[in-house]
Order: C-alpha cells, then structure tokens, then sequence
C-alpha cells in the first residue's frame, strides 16, 4: 500500500516473455491455481492458436467454460459479453492484438477477475497498461481498468507476425525518452510531479532496449527486450497512477492523427515519428532515436506509407488540445512552430514525407 496516496500498485504475478509460452500457458495458469477460464481470442486466431491453447489447458486440467473470437471494442458488446460469462469464471484470458487485449481487460475488470494478456504481436504497450481503449458514444475513449495479473507472450508467435507490429513496438517503445522529458517539462513548469520511482523505471526499460546489440529484430534477444521494456513502462504507469511516464506530446500528435484521418497507421508508427520529431524540438536525445529507427528499418517501412507532411502540421497544432490539463513541450507555442518548422526542415523528416530537396 501506498501510504501518501493510499493507492494499491499492481504488478502482474505472472510473466512470461519466452519462445513457445503458448505451449505452457495451462502450466502457468495451473500454478496460480486457475481452473475455469473464459478466452476471448482475435479475429482469426483460434484457426492460427486455438488449439495449442486449448491442449494446453485441457492438458493441465483447466476447464474453458467458454471462448470466442472478437473484433469490438465497443464498450456496450463488451460490457454484455463480460456480464454473459459463467459465474464461475475465474479468469479472463485475452489472446490477439491490441483490440482483443483491451476488450478482455475490460471484461476481467467489469467482472472483478484476473485478466490474462496474451498479445500476438508487439504493436504498442497496452498488454501492459491498466487502461483500455474503446468505443464511448461512437468515439474512442481511453478507460481506466486494471493491470493484467498474467502477461504471457510467445516470441516466435511475436516473430511471426507481420513486421510492421514489430516497428509500431519499436516506435511506442523508444516514445518513453521524448515522454519521460515531457514530464520532467511539466514538473519544471510547475504543472505536474514527477514520481521519481516511475521515471526510474521507464528511463531503465527505455534505455536496456536502446542499448540490446541485435543483428536482426526478429532475434530471441531483441524480441524479448521489447517486451520486457514495454511491460516495464506499464509497470511505470501503474507506479505514477497516470500515464505520464510513457506519454507525452508524442502521443498527442498520434492521438491527434487518430481523430483526424480515416485511415490512420499502427498507434507506433504515429508515435515513433512523433517521437523523433519531439526529440528534435526537445533537442534530447534525436540521435539515439534516429540510429534506432534507421538501424531497425523503421524510416525504410515508413518511407513506404506516402504520408502527407500537412496532417503531421495539423496534429501539432490539435495536439494541447488532445490533453488540455497536460503542459508537454506542445503546449507552449513556441516549440509548435519548431515543430512545424522540423517537420519540413529536418532531413530524415523531409524523406518519409517525401519532400524533395530544394
Ligand atoms: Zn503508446
């Protein structure tokens, strides 16, 4: 227990990050001594997972009451579908990408049980955040919910899943230096406090990641590393009571651009430019974050999206907007117009946007 605030930091008591951990997740759950479950899986992946999984629970004695596959994150389906499940449900087990992940923390939460994260790529850190994203009134909110109690991730399942998840990993991982600033700028501007303990621990997860000689993303190595640094950050959140440690004015743009585009990219691709441009206008830490998002090929996949210089100018100036209460970098006018002026300026920029040089 916290005692300033009172407040109860939960940490998942289960964490596996490793090569074939779908194999074992009945193991795991038998340990923590689960025997009735319901899994909500992603779009197409019972043909893909289903019954690994299933062996693997009927093999440690574990009982499914039931399991489907989802593609909604509309608050109301979900809120029917948590309080349709058996009463004798023990756990929640999400097994998929970012939707399904948020819809089953949302049901384990709603029903008061423990909520299994299984994420099948490495798209953002929402397999580790106690918050879930969905859809409020035809918009989409961001709701507060509880951390997963188990966090099991198979890196070959990760490895095998298209790479542009890896990139949009890679991109919301590396936004925890352009956040983290952010936060020690509100704290200087007298708009926040920044809890040393989370900034600690996102600093470390940021910086082991940054740091993990690889010769290919898809190495054991460096797949684990990304997961582990993007669970710690949740960790961070968690610890901060907000999620300040690992969103700042990278993420408004993002956000920004979600509201405005029809069709906007993976959350980390957004957020991995942004990333880069804050770093700029942060004038923090851009060359570390450049050989990160060239060494990976990054800046080749996003070369590849044609994506228009302009609605990155708009996302600026819509971003204080996204978090009026926030006081990041972008909330002051000055580094807006840095900002804009990179977006056209600064070489690396200049060739994803495909700005030809003058
Ligand atoms: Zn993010």
């Amino acid at each position: 227990m916290n005692i300033i605030t009172g407040r109860y930091i939960a940490i998942p008591s289960i964490l596996k990050v490793e090569a074939g951990a779908l194999k074992q997740i009945g193991n795991y759950l038998k340990e923590a001594d689960f025997s009735n479950v319901v899994i909500l899986f992603g779009n197409g992946l019972i043909d893909m997972f289903g019954s690994v999984v299933m062996e693997s629970l009927l093999h440690a004695g574990i009982t499914v009451l039931e399991y489907q596959e989802m593609d909604t994150v509309n608050v109301e389906e979900i809120t029917n579908l948590a309080f349709s499940m058996p009463s004798k449900t023990q756990a929640v087990i999400g097994i998929g990408g970012g939707k399904v992940i948020d819809a089953a923390k949302y049901c384990g939460f709603l029903l008061k049980v423990p909520f299994i994260s299984v994420p099948t790529s490495a798209s953002s850190d929402g397999f580790s955040s106690a918050s879930a994203s969905l859809i409020v009134n035809g918009r989409r909110k961001s709701l507060p919910a509880k951390m997963a109690y188990g966090i099991i991730v198979d890196t070959q399942v990760i490895s095998s899943a298209p790479v542009k998840f890896l990139y949009s990993g890679i991109g919301d991982m590396v936004s925890k230096i352009t956040a983290l600033h952010d936060w020690q700028f509100e704290e200087d501007h007298g708009a926040a406090i920044v809890n040393d303990f989370a900034m600690m621990v996102a600093k470390k997860a940021v910086n082991s990641f940054v740091r993990t000689p690889y010769d290919s993303i898809q190495d054991t190595l460096f797949l684990k590393e990304l997961l582990d640094s993007l669970a710690m950050s949740g960790i961070a959140n968690e610890i901060a009571g907000s999620s300040a440690p690992t969103s700042g004015s990278e993420h408004l743009i993002s956000h920004a651009l979600d509201q405005m585009l029809e069709q906007p990219q993976l959350h980390g691709i957004q957020v991995g430019i942004a990333t880069y441009l804050m770093s700029v206008v942060q004038n923090h830490r851009s060359v570390r974050i450049n050989t990160v998002l060239t060494k990976t090929g990054f800046w080749d996949y996003v070369e590849t999206l044609n994506l228009d210089v302009n609605d990155y100018l708009e996302a600026v100036e819509m971003a204080p907007s996204i978090k009026p209460f926030r006081y990041t970098y972008l909330h002051e006018k000055e580094y807006r117009q840095k900002a804009k002026e990179v977006l056209t300026g600064d070489p690396e920029l200049r060739k994803i946007f495909h700005i030809p040089s003058s």
